[in-house]
This record gives structure tokens, sequence and C-alpha cells, in this order.
């Protein structure tokens, strides 16, 4: 599943190319949005902006009509020029917005609609997002509230709930937990206010760290980093490394497939505790150094 980092930089590069263009096509393979594009033509509306809401990306037209597309675990936006080669087949094609001088291209996305305004305000998914972490305004009084409403349920398992809080996948949940020296599978309960408000600060910072760049690319994980380091292949502290040295203590990275998903997690053992008692509070507070 794409991070919301991801989300946002796909978001902010086709609102930097596609904002006040004029649409001068529409195609989908979906016919709930060819309807609508039948009865309230796309073309000669104008996009107003494009934006990232959690993990939905809305493009915003002229005359009262949003398309909400989410990306699930595959679906990626492309940018090309009219007439460029895709560099992703055609049967994948699930979405093409033309303007004069852009085109954007979903591919394998499974979760698409228009709405207008008035069903933005009342749509159930997008009102049940936590707090984004990529907002300015991001609440931390809320967000630790809604962690605190999963007291039984793994951190881990917690973080990626986007009801919680939004923006936070696989890659990040693993990167987060590390840094802030906490077991994943440790309870929410187990937990204490400084621990949570620690995890939560380093996902504001690891999610934000990831979208400053000048980022041309909408594909994901690109050139994700967590650790500071430049070497691309240093980049991130434990996810998809398992068995590999950790990079503060040298223990070997475990991996298991863990929570309702069985989604990878990864670990260090040494520098994130152990799964004791699921975890006392403070257990998360030994040996995080400065990271
Ligand atoms: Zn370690």
């Amino acid at each position: 599943m794409p991070e919301g980092d991801t989300i946002f930089r796909a978001a902010r590069t086709l609102h930097r190319a596609l904002a006040t263009r004029l649409v001068t096509g529409f195609e989908s393979v979906y016919p709930a949005l060819t309807r609508v594009d039948v009865d309230t033509p796309l073309a000669g509306r104008q996009v107003e902006s494009v934006g990232a809401r959690g993990k939905h990306l809305l493009m915003v037209f002229t005359g009262d009509l949003i398309l909400r597309t989410h990306m699930r675990m595959h679906g990626s936006w492309h940018l090309y020029r009219p007439g460029e080669r895709w560099r992703r087949p055609g049967r994948e094609m699930r979405i093409v917005l033309s303007t004069d001088v852009f085109l954007a291209v979903g591919f394998n996305i499974p979760d698409a609609e228009f709405l207008d305004h008035a069903g933005l305000a009342r749509h159930r998914q997008l009102d049940a997002l936590g707090p984004d972490l990529l907002d300015p305004q991001f609440d931390w009084w809320e967000a630790r509230r809604r962690l605190r409403a999963h007291p039984d349920e793994a951190i881990a398992d917690v973080l990626l709930n986007q009801r919680v809080v939004a923006g936070i996948g696989n890659v990040f949940k693993s990167e987060i937990l590390f840094a802030a020296g906490v077991h994943p599978l440790t309870h929410v309960r187990a937990l204490s206010d400084e621990t949570l408000e620690r995890i939560l600060t380093i996902a504001v910072k690891q999610l934000r760290a990831n979208v400053t760049p000048r980022d041309r690319t909408l594909a994901p994980a690109a050139g994700r980093r967590t650790t500071g380091s430049l070497h691309p292949s240093q980049g991130l502290w434990d996810y998809d490394r398992a068995g590999e040295p950790c990079r503060a203590c040298g223990t070997p990275i475990t991996l298991e497939k863990a929570g309702l998903d069985a989604r990878l997690t990864y670990w260090c053992g040494q520098c994130q505790g152990t799964r004791q008692g699921v975890g006392e509070p403070g257990n998360g507070d030994r040996g995080t150094g400065n990271r």
C-alpha cells in the first residue's frame, strides 16, 4: 500500500502539472465514471487543484466536480506528454485525464469515484480518517486519543489503521518504531503517553522528510529515507533488511508476518526491546539514542 508521503508527492506533482489546465478528454474503464463524463462532460472544465487527504487523492474540477481515487496496493498515477510512450501496459489503464500539455494516467487504481463538494463533505471513508501526519495543522491530541482507543492491539497494527492516523504504510511502520525504540508487537496499553508522543513526533518527522525534496517521480518508495544517510542502500533502518545487521547495534534484523493481514514487520530485538509482557511502560525508552 502506498504510504502517505507517496500520495502527497503524487498529488503535489499532479497539481503542478495540471492545475489551471483545461481538460480536453476523459477515458476510463469504469462505467460509473464514464457515465458522469457523458452526463456532465469533463472536457471544457479546468483542473482547480490536486490534493491528498490521507491516502485519498482528490482532483478538483471547476463546476463542482471532484475525482477521488485511492491507490490501495498497486495503483499509481503517471504523467505523460501527449504521444509519449506509457511505462505500464495499456491493459492496466483505469483512467486517463487529458489536457493540452499533459496526460494523467491512472494505472491499476481500484477505487475511484466522482463526487461534488457536498458528497465529499459527507464521505464516510474520508470522514473516518484520523489526523493526517502531513497536514501542517496535525492534531496531536486527537491522534493520541485515537491511539489510546486501541489499547489491546499491537502498536504496529494501530499505526497502519488510517482511522487512527492517516499516512503510515508498512515501510514507515517499521521505520518509525525502530527510531522510537519500540517493539512493534507491544500493545498500545503498555506504552506511556511520552512514548506515544515520541512515536508521533518521529512519524511526522519521517513522513515530512520524505516529501520536502523536489521530487518529480510518482513511483512508490522512490528514494525513501529515514536514517538520514544519502547512500541509496543505507536509507532505511530495518524495512526489507531481514537477517542483515542492525545499523545501530549489529544484531540481525528480525522479520515476522504479524497482525490481521500478516503484514511484514521488521525489528531489531536489541534496540527495540523484547515482546516481554507485551511491553512494559518504558520498554520503548531504551536504546533510542539521538536517532
Ligand atoms: Zn539494533
